[in-house]
């Protein structure tokens, strides 16, 4: 049987051919790079495995936890119970349960008013928690009632740059006024859902699990989709005069939405669409110390704008000693380019500046996302539908990737799902070519 090709080894595309195999059909994935696991991979760098991008998920995921299921991964690590924030110059404790306690902390930090919107907005995203994804519709009820402006139009200033900011840093590497409602409404209503681990040894295990047994070439980058008379006849590989073109019919495209604008011509409808979805580059370096580097008591710090760190945790509970920097931001941006030992010590004095630390670095690994994480679009279920419409004209294309059903690993999984699911409602393929 004809394999179908998929583009790219992340998450999306290694469970697109997870999906396939499951109904009989073979895939090829093409990995650009020498590794699979993409923006959530896990590196091997002196002795260490490092998670890159994306490790955290929920115990409702249905897709992530039912491949840990089938692949027997069942050895997880809790997330931080909370999370400080710098505000007015000092660190606020900010605990991810609701408590008394908390509130009132809340409250007092941020002012009363501010912490009464807060709420509200978290107990809307709480009980909306299981209707609230891209595929049931009730979040264009919430785009229609909360994108005409983006997040920093609607909320106190001191919401917006303290809490309000944590969210808009680690959801989407961007400031709040570079993301809308409804993308935070999402992420706060996974608050309301389930519990947060990760997978101990990283999540490179489920990554390995699904890589086993498929066929994956490395190193083997797609140019172009080749489309001739509204259907897919092959994938153009390399470039310039190493061109060659590889004859395909079926294709899931699984790599972030700005590659696919540049691999393949979509009508124009579509690709004005695709063109308001916005990604936000950042970089992530893991390092690890001689001795604890956070003080007892503090896991997670989300700093202040202007600070070149987004966010700063100890690796896991349990590592005080292992650092997860992330500089997001608008003002990270600006260091982006700097060489790793430029940016490794510009990170640390940004750290040192809110927790002191005498501990000496043993190694570091600077893993850069200039493709970064998808904040999506203001009113996105629109956008959606004309980039799905857009591809549907494409015999013989589908798409899957963070871009469509949330940016998480669970996202990515749900639409390579509906990738596979949309590939054989168009097509046959079972037939011969
Ligand atoms: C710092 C960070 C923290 C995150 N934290 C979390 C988290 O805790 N929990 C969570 O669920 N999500 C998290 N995410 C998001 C999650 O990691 C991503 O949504 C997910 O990994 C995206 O997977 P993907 O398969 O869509 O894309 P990618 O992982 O980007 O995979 C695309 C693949 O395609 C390859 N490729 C690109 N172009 C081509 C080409 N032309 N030809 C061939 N191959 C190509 C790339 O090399 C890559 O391997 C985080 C992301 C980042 C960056």
């Amino acid at each position: 049987m004809e394999p179908v090709h998929i583009i790219g080894a992340g998450i999306a595309g290694l469970g697109a051919a997870h999906y396939l195999a499951a109904r009989g059909i073979p895939s090829v994935i093409h990995e650009a790079s020498d590794l699979h696991g993409g923006r959530a991979a896990t590196v091997l760098h002196e002795g260490h495995a490092f998670e890159v991008g994306g490790k955290n998920f929920s115990s409702a995921w249905p897709r992530f936890n039912a491949l840990l299921r089938e692949f027997g991964i069942a050895e997880f690590e809790p997330q931080h119970p909370g999370f400080h924030i710098v505000l007015h110059d000092r660190l606020v404790a900010l605990e991810k349960s609701k408590t008394l306690k908390g509130d009132l902390r809340l409250a007092s930090a941020l002012g009363f008013r501010a912490a009464v919107q807060l709420n509200r907005f978290l107990a809307e995203a709480r009980s909306k928690a299981d209707a609230l994804n891209y595929t049931s519709g009730l979040i264009e009820q919430v785009e229609r009632d909360w994108d005409h402006m983006p997040i920093d139009g609607h909320f106190s200033r001191s919401l917006v740059d303290g809490p309000l900011r944590l969210f808009t840093v680690i959801m989407g590497a961007a400031e709040p006024s570079e993301l809308y409602p409804s993308l935070l409404m999402l992420f706060c209503s996974g608050f309301g859902k389930g519990q947060h681990f990760a997978i101990r040894g990283g999540t490179g295990r489920l990554h390995d699990a699904l890589a086993d047994g498929k066929a994956i070439r490395y190193g083997s980058r797609v140019s172009r989709i080749v489309v001739e008379r509204g259907r897919v006849t092959g994938l153009e590989m390399g470039q310039g005069r190493a061109t060659k073109v590889l004859p395909a019919r079926h294709v899931i495209a699984a790599v972030p939405l700005h590659v696919l604008l540049r691999l393949v011509e979509l009508p124009a409808y579509a690709r004005v669409a695709a063109e308001t979805v916005r990604y936000r580059p950042l970089a992530l370096i893991n390092a690890v110390y001689d001795r604890p580097v956070f003080a007892e008591g503090v896991h997670s710090i989300m700093f202040e704008p202007g600070s070149i760190l987004g966010h700063c945790s100890a690796n896991r509970l349990h590592r005080p000693d292992h650092v997860r920097f992330t500089l997001s931001g608008r003002a990270a941006r600006e260091v982006l380019h700097l060489p790793d030992d430029e940016l490794i010590a510009a990170a640390e004095a940004a750290f040192a500046k809110r927790m002191p630390f005498e501990a000496r670095r043993l190694t570091a690994h600077v893993a850069r996302h200039p493709g970064g994480i998808c904040g999506y679009a203001p009113y996105f279920s629109r956008v959606k539908r004309d980039l799905l419409r857009g591809v549907g004209t494409i015999a013989g294309l589908e798409v899957a990737g963070d871009y469509l059903e949330g940016h998480t690993m669970e996202g990515c999984l749900t639409s390579a799902d509906l990738a596979v699911d949309r590939l054989f409602g168009r097509e046959d393929l079972r037939q011969p070519a």
